[in-house]
């Protein structure tokens, strides 16, 4: 598992579980103000590292707080955000650890199982990296 994550999750308080009991990919809870993150332990690591992320994003940038919408009509604007937020994270981390040589933004979106509709997604974030802007 990636320590950039662990450190996030650590740094906003959040509780990791990785566990086979799980009938879905992964979800993230708050109780009695505790947040919690479970993540399947039958995926893959780099799928664990994504979906731990697109969890973290919905608890860092305080989805719960939109509860009543995202029932409603945002759920869909609310997933985009959590999957954009994990997408910079694992690519701050992949750009960071690999020789600028071998950057490659099909090996990385294959490596974490990230779906293809996210390629312009991850472009920009690859240009944004290149021009020296904070990954946002
Ligand atoms: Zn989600």
């Amino acid at each position: 598992m990636i320590e950039r994550l662990k450190g996030l999750a650590k740094k906003h308080g959040i509780v990791v579980f990785i566990t086979p009991m799980l009938d879905n990919e992964g979800y993230a809870d708050v109780k009695d103000g505790r947040k919690y993150v479970f993540i399947n332990a039958n995926l893959s690591i780099p799928k664990q590292e994504y979906i731990l992320c697109h969890e973290l994003g919905h608890l860092i940038l305080k989805h719960d707080e939109f509860s009543t919408i995202y029932h409603n009509f945002g759920k869909r604007h609310l997933e985009h955000e959590a999957d954009t937020f994990a997408i910079s994270q694992l690519l701050m981390n992949y750009l960071e650890e690999t020789p600028e040589e071998y950057w490659n933004y099909n090996n990385f979106m294959e490596h974490h199982q990230i779906e293809n509709r996210f390629e312009f997604v991850v472009k920009e974030d690859i240009k944004d990296f290149c021009l020296g802007k904070e990954i946002t």
